[in-house]
């Protein structure tokens, strides 16, 4: 392959608002482009580079059926499998299909039960804890994690187990309301009274479906704080949870938007542990611009339970070791499916284990590909492109050892030096030299990634880059 087919310009530096480190060095590096504010496009050389990452997943999972994605449901899936199984039992039943940047593994229960992980991908990925999802830790990524330095443990803050010992409530002054012109977020509020967030509560009205039935309750959190949406499932084993209409709010609360509380609600309440440690709260009045202050939980309105039902956020514990978590960001890398049907599935985020491997592999020099992924073997460099001769050398190695290994072939008119940097940054590993006194004595110059050249005779070339 020619380099003038990737990228035909010298492999400049990209401006500081195409993203992080690792964003720029995969634009600069070609393997990206970026299309708008939030889209990537793979480029050649990042689809090669994706291929390669491909095959090493698909290896670890034996022999394995290619098929091209159709949309098969999981009763497709499923009647596919019968179809094929008595052919071939003997051998593991596996389909892949990929699109774009990700790799989709189907298989059948009992096979292949865990998840396949190369052993070179674990050092980028981690389990996050209480799920059978493997993120990338990535400071470009979209979602935020909860990281225990101490034990390495990955948490989803809507997951996070919070553990607390229930406090009782005292109350001291009486129960009183207070005007609040526009005070309809926390915010608002706190500004509006001079109060941190921690003194107030938020109430959220909640339409809980299990089973075809909907239920409303009310769930109280410290107004700093999140709700989990994720943990309310989990503890009505719900089918779904959502917030209840504006209607539904107005005829439990009687609030107009903005003012909700838990005093004289229509509705069982449900509030996070963290709540019975407050005295004396401030909370919506269930009227037009007003509030309480002074308002106690088990005095002013009761608890149906409490229970652990806030989002994780930095500094809270590590519920497998006790040290304190820091907020990091990352993506979702890999993710399995089970589903009733006994068709299992596991999806790959290639782009983003790409992304995750570039990221711990690289340094000032740019892409150090880990394990045999880069794209190429070794790239092939004349001293002068003017000079045709050497050029049809060049190209004459290229096509020699194509059969054998992946050889691109630097045909960009620029100066050696340029030409050299780039592919260290590209990170091939090996780049072979074409001089007019290299070719008197039938040798190349063979220089390793960010090494000086040392001359090898013609012949030893192959089973040099076969050592790599
Ligand atoms: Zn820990």
């Amino acid at each position: 392959m020619n380099m003038s087919d990737i990228v035909p310009w010298p492999l400049k530096d990209v401006s500081k608002n195409m993203g992080d480190e690792t964003s720029r060095l995969m634009i600069r590096a070609g393997i990206t482009r970026k299309i708008n504010a939030y889209n990537l496009l793979y480029m050649p050389l990042g689809i090669m580079a994706m291929d390669k990452l491909i095959d090493r997943i698909l290896k670890g999972y034996g022999s394995i059926y290619e098929i091209v994605h159709d949309d098969l449901d999981d009763k497709g899936w499923k009647a596919l499998f019968r179809l094929l199984k008595d052919e071939i039992s003997a051998r593991q039943m596996a389909f892949y299909a990929h699109m774009g940047t990700k790799l989709e593994v189907y298989f059948q229960e009992g096979k292949f039960a865990k998840v396949y992980i190369p052993e070179f991908l674990r050092k980028y990925i981690k389990n996050v804890t209480g799920t059978s999802a493997y993120a990338a830790i990535n400071e470009s990524g979209n979602k935020r994690f909860l990281y225990c330095q101490e034990c390495g443990a990955l948490y989803q803050p809507d997951i996070l187990e919070i553990k607390m010992d229930l406090g009782t409530p005292q109350s001291v002054s009486d129960i009183m309301e207070v005007y609040t012109p526009g005070a309809v977020t926390i915010d608002k509020l706190c500004k509006c009274l001079d109060i941190a967030p921690q003194m107030t509560v938020k109430t959220m009205i909640y339409e809980i479906e299990k089973q075809g039935k909907k239920d409303y309750y009310a769930v109280i959190v410290r107004g700093d704080r999140t709700i989990s949406s994720e943990k309310l499932r989990k503890y009505f084993e719900a089918d779904s949870v959502g917030l209840a209409d504006e209607s539904i709010v107005g005829s439990i609360t009687g609030s107009p938007p903005g003012f909700c509380g838990p005093v004289g609600i229509k509705a069982k309440i449900y509030a996070d542990m963290e709540i019975s440690y407050m005295d004396e709260t401030v909370a919506g009045a269930n009227k037009l611009d007003t509030h309480v202050v002074g308002c106690t939980p088990g005095r002013d309105f009761q608890v149906e339970k409490y229970l652990d039902l806030r989002c994780g956020v930095e500094g809270d514990p590590c519920p497998q070791c006790g040290a304190s978590l820091k907020t990091v960001k990352g993506n979702i890398a890999i993710e399995g499916y089970k589903s009733a049907e006994g068709i299992s599935r596991w999806i790959y985020s290639i782009g983003q284990l790409l992304t995750a491997i570039i990221r711990n592999e690289m340094d000032d020099n740019g892409i150090k590909w880990p394990d045999d992924l880069s794209p190429f073997d070794a790239a092939v460099e004349v001293t002068s492109p003017k000079n045709e001769m050497l050029c049809n050398e060049a190209r004459s190695i290229t096509e020699r050892y194509s059969h054998e290994f992946n050889i691109l072939y630097d045909d960009r008119d620029l100066g050696l030096k340029t030409r050299l940097s780039d592919m260290d940054l590209l990170g091939i590993p090996w780049t072979i030299i074409v001089s007019g006194s290299s070719l008197e004595k039938g040798t190349y110059e063979l220089r390793k990634n960010g090494g000086e050249p040392v001359e090898v005779e013609k012949e030893k070339i192959a089973e040099i880059l076969k050592l790599n």
